[in-house]
């Protein structure tokens, strides 16, 4: 069974429950929906698709939730665990000033006490923690020294000089 695409940038999206679509949208997108079951969550961080539907072929964009959706924003704010309020920022102040952060371990022991609410609080419709480490994880490589980067980024050029139009896969 193959996982039905983003109709915009082409990712595989994870399936929802109904509750995610019914506690994040907007009154006004709900009215609009023909169905909410069925929808995925798109990962891309720079396509607005944040739920698709393969079946109807609706989707619901960024700015039709009551949240932001942090993994999609480069601009404060970014909100990154719904169930307890955690911003991105708060993680990148943390890495920067003492080179990891607690608010993970802090996070995940809230999980394991059965006090988040992933399925209705986050657009993902799934716990935070990979999206935080990955927060985490970039906040660590902009303190580091950057390593040279020997030509991986060079593009083949084609024969005829026309350059095919690749995903920018910069994080
Ligand atoms: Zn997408």
């Amino acid at each position: 069974m193959s996982t039905p695409l983003c109709p915009v940038c082409q990712a595989k999206g994870r399936r929802l429950k109904p509750l995610t679509v019914t506690s994040l949208a907007r009154s006004e997108v709900l009215a609009r929906l023909t169905v909410r079951e069925g929808f995925h969550y798109c990962p891309t961080a720079d396509c607005a698709v944040v739920w698709y539907q393969p079946e109807t072929g609706e989707v619901v964009d960024k700015s039709e939730l009551k949240v932001r959706v942090g993994m999609k924003e480069t601009v404060d704010p970014r909100p990154i665990c719904y169930c307890f309020g955690h911003d991105a920022a708060e993680f990148e102040a943390d890495v920067s000033r003492q080179g990891h952060s607690d608010i993970p371990a802090e996070i995940a022991g809230k999980c394991k006490q059965g006090l988040d609410r992933c399925e209705e609080k986050n657009p993902q419709g799934a716990c935070c923690l990979g999206n935080v480490n990955q927060v985490v994880q970039a906040a660590k490589g902009k303190r580091a020294p950057a390593p040279a980067q020997p030509f991986a980024q060079v593009a083949d050029t084609a024969c005829c000089g026309v350059e095919e139009n690749e995903a920018d896969d910069g994080k």
